[in-house]
Formats: C-alpha cells, sequence, structure tokens
C-alpha cells in the first residue's frame, strides 16, 4: 500500500508576494531540545557531554508555532538533540504545526530507535511510527548518515547495528508515503575506507579522496532504499565576528551543517563543534571538497534526489577562492531565524549567538531594524536558500545588474538546479520521486 500525501504547496500570495517585495518566504529552525543519546565525535552535545540539557516546553513551542503562522513562516523544522527522544510530544508539535498550515515542516533523527532492529516488535513499531508521522503535514524527516561504511557511522553514533535497522525501516516508511532523506555532515571517514589524509598535502590527491568517498556515499545509500540526501557542508565563522566571543556550543542532526576549525572562539547558540580534524577543514581544503562535491553530484542526480544545488557550491568554491562577492549574502536573522533550546530565544541563526532577539513571538520580523550581508559560515540550511531564492530576488529588481555581475556559468548552473529542483517536485519527501 502505497499512500502518498498530495504535494503541501505555498500559497501563492505567501511565496511570489514576498520576492517581489525583496523578500525570501520565511523559515524558522526550532532546537526543540538539546539532548542527545549519540556518541558522536564531530558534535558537543554527545551525550558523554557534561552540560546542563534543555528541552523547550510545549507551551512555549505552540506559541512560537502560532507567531510563526502569523508571520507567514513557511519552513519549520524541529531540531536537536535527537528530537526523537520525545517523540509522542514532537508528533503533537508537527501535528500543531500542520493545523496551523505551514507547509514545510521537517524534523530528524540520528537514528537511534533503528538500532533496536533485533526486537520481536521491530517491525510493528516501526510500522506504528509510520503511521503515526504519516497522519501528520510532515513533509522531510532525515536521517543522519556519516559513513559509507556500516561500522564507522555506528562507531561515530555510538549506535550499533542502525544501517541494518534503517535498511528494514525505510520500505516500511515508503508504504506509508514518506521518504526519509540520507543527511550526511562532511566528515574524513566519509568514504569508509580510512580517513581521508589529516592534512591536505596536494590539491588534486585531496580532490580525488573526496571524490572517490563522495561516489562511494551516494552508492551506498541508494544501495540502503534511501530516495534523498542532503549535505551539511563543513562550517566555519568568519574570524572578525570569532576573536572574542566564548563557546556555548550546543547542535545537533539538524539537516544543519558541522561547525570546524574555528568553533571553540565563537558564540554559537547551535552547532555540532569539536575541536576534531574530522571535521575541521581550510579554506584550501574547502574548495576542493566543493568541488569534489559538484563533480560528484551530477554523476547520481538521476538515482537519488540531492538536495545540495550546484550554483550553491559554485558559489562557495568562489568565495574560499577570494571572490566572497560572488555568493550571495544569507538571509539569517531577515528571513531565516533560529529559536535556541536552552532559552527559548531567538537568533539570527545558531552561530550569531551575540546578537538575541528575544522570544519569537514578540518579534516582527517584518520591520526588523539590524539587518546584515553575511557570509560568515555555510550552514546550507540557510545558505543554500538565500542563494538560490536570493538571486531570484535580484534578478526581478536589477536585472540589469545581475546579468554583468553574476557569471554565466553561475546562471548556467541556477537554471539547471531549478529544472532539477522541479523534476523533484522540490524535494517532498512525501512523493516518491
Ligand atoms: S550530531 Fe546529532 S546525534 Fe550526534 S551527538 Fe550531536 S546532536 Fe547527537
Ligand atoms: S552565513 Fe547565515 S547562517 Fe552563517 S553566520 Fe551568517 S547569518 Fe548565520
Amino acid at each position: 500500500m502505497t499512500r502518498e500525501k498530495g504535494h503541501r504547496s505555498i500559497p501563492y500570495a505567501d511565496a511570489v508576494l514576498p520576492i517581489l517585495r525583496g523578500r525570501i518566504p520565511g523559515q524558522l529552525i526550532i532546537q526543540y531540545t538539546d539532548v542527545c543519546n549519540a556518541l558522536c565525535p564531530q558534535c558537543s552535545m554527545r551525550k558523554t557531554e557534561a552540560y546542563e540539557r534543555s528541552k523547550l516546553s510545549r507551551d512555549e513551542v505552540c506559541r512560537i508555532i502560532d507567531a510563526a503562522a502569523e508571520q507567514k513562516i513557511q519552513a519549520l523544522s524541529f531540531t536537536g538533540g535527537e528530537p526523537f527522544l520525545f517523540l509522542d510530544e514532537l508528533i503533537e508539535l508537527i501535528q500543531y504545526a500542520s493545523f496551523k498550515k505551514i507547509p514545510f515542516i521537517r524534523t530528524g533523527t540520528n537514528g537511534y530507535l533503528f538500532s533496536n532492529w533485533r526486537r520481536q516488535e521491530y517491525v510493528y513499531e516501526i510500522h506504528n511510527l509510520a503511521e503515526k508521522l504519516a497522519r501528520t503535514n510532515l513533509r522531510n524527516l532525515w536521517i543522519s548518515i556519516d559513513s559509507a561504511d556500516p561500522r564507522t557511522h555506528e562507531q561515530m553514533r555510538g549506535l550499533p547495528g542502525v544501517i541494518r535497522g534503517i535498511e528494514i525501516a525505510l520500505p516500511i516508511f515508503h508504504e506509508y508515503g514518506i521518504y526519509p532523506a540520507a543527511n550526511l555532515g562532511i566528515n574524513r571517514n566519509i568514504g569508509g575506507m580510512g580517513l581521508i589524509s589529516e592534512k591536505m598535502i596536494k590539491p588534486d590527491e585531496f580532490y580525488r579522496e573526496f571524490k572517490e568517498a563522495f561516489e562511494r556515499f551516494y552508492g551506498f545509500i541508494i544501495d540502503m532504499g534511501f530516495t534523498m540526501a542532503n549535505v551539511c557542508y563543513p562550517m566555519s565563522i568568519a574570524e572578525e565576528h570569532s576573536a572574542s566571543d566564548d563557546a556555548a556550543v550546543n547542535g545537533g542532526d539538524t539537516g544543519g551543517g558541522l561547525v570546524s576549525g574555528v568553533a571553540s572562539a565563537v558564540n554559537l547558540v547551535y552547532g555540532a563543534a569539536s575541536a576534531s580534524n574530522l571535521v575541521s577543514f581550510t579554506d584550501a581544503e574547502k574548495v576542493q571538497i566543493f568541488r569534489a562535491l559538484m563533480d560528484t553530484i551530477p554523476k547520481f542526480r538521476e538515482e537519488i534526489r540531492i538536495f545540495t544545488p550546484l550554483v550553491s557550491l559554485y558559489s562557495l568554491i568562489r568565495q574560499y577562492s577570494g571572490y566572497s562577492d560572488d555568493s550571495l549574502p544569507c538571509r539569517g536573522g531577515i528571513d531565516f531565524f533560529y529559536v535556541d533550546a536552552k532559552e527559548g530565544n531567538t537568533y539570527p541563526c545558531g552561530y550569531r549567538g551575540k546578537e538575541n532577539l528575544g522570544k519569537f513571538y514578540n518579534l516582527d520580523i517584518k520591520n526588523l531594524k539590524e539587518k546584515r550581508a553575511c557570509r560568515d559560515c555555510d550552514w546550507e540550511c540557510f545558505r543554500d536558500p538565500s542563494e538560490q531564492v536570493g538571486y531570484l530576488i535580484e534578478a526581478v529588481r536589477n536585472p540589469v545588474k545581475l546579468i554583468r555581475y553574476k557569471t554565466s556559468e553561475y546562471r548556467r548552473l541556477w537554471n539547471q538546479d531549478l529544472l532539477y529542483f522541479h523534476r523533484c517536485s522540490y524535494f517532498d519527501g512525501r512523493k516518491a520521486r
């Protein structure tokens, strides 16, 4: 039995009119909790880290959802920590956001529930879970996968058996019309054939290692049964914004990126941070990683829906090669916002922790005064849509300037992505394709 829900479309007025006014349809990421049960070395929220954990109350989240609906937020994500640790309440909240007609509702998991696959009740429990989720308007569900090698992934997460459990669960989810996405946070273990060089020696070799690793990774998740994939870029914060800040790191499987390098010197309210070389990359290394990813994706785009826009990778390569103005500034703090689990406060994103905007329900996001063009990190949740829809805004407002300003390669990739996204039903996780 395949039950695909109809595509939840954005009301025309809420999607197109903001673009004509120079705005991007709004996005809100709610860090529902920073409690986690995994051991990921790339994240400071792993269960072995000793600090006081938090979860937002149901009433508080409902209040935020009310305000989000009122302010025409189009995309709402529940992230962690591990949100599935509070599954019943999470489903209620997703249901509530569905009731409030927020069109793009997303959440994700480290997959711990799937490591129980040897239990007799496992298949029954997954049917039960899929059925509950299918009753909501959840649009996208992501499951973290760190490596093409099951043992490496399971060791990194501290979740033995999870890969087999996901393989069993995926067809069950598909029966209920839920098509989860594999979510990869870029790290040196992706390929699963030993750690990729800890420091880049020769750019070409480094590029080749990552390209092979990405190829193995996509092949692996296709074989597992995934029909969609996303990649979290390695994160770094521009130094001028990081020098005197304290670390307050927490983060998770958000469909969000991994903070690397200068993480301990920045004031983060959200971010999977670690000093580990596993997720730390220099700018020169990032150029090779983005090149490798950009050259790998087209090979797999017909076999699996891949969110990652080529135009974003192209812009990031340009940015890290010294042409930073070639990438469009992020809409964090303008159209996109983040609420933390600790205090329930709003920030422009999870990485500008000095800019506490207070409670989301007290904000008038249309009339916020402080807006800055930011390219301080590569958080794909914010950077990818900023690049794609941002280009549309520029095109509407100043087409002549744009033709001069953007390279023909940029325009070619932007068009190519748009056609691909359209063919993929804009990554509707309630559709098989
Ligand atoms: S990356 Fe996610 S699953 Fe891993 S420790 Fe962090 S919050 Fe937990
Ligand atoms: S680029 Fe976006 S996500 Fe990154 S620090 Fe700036 S506003 Fe935040």
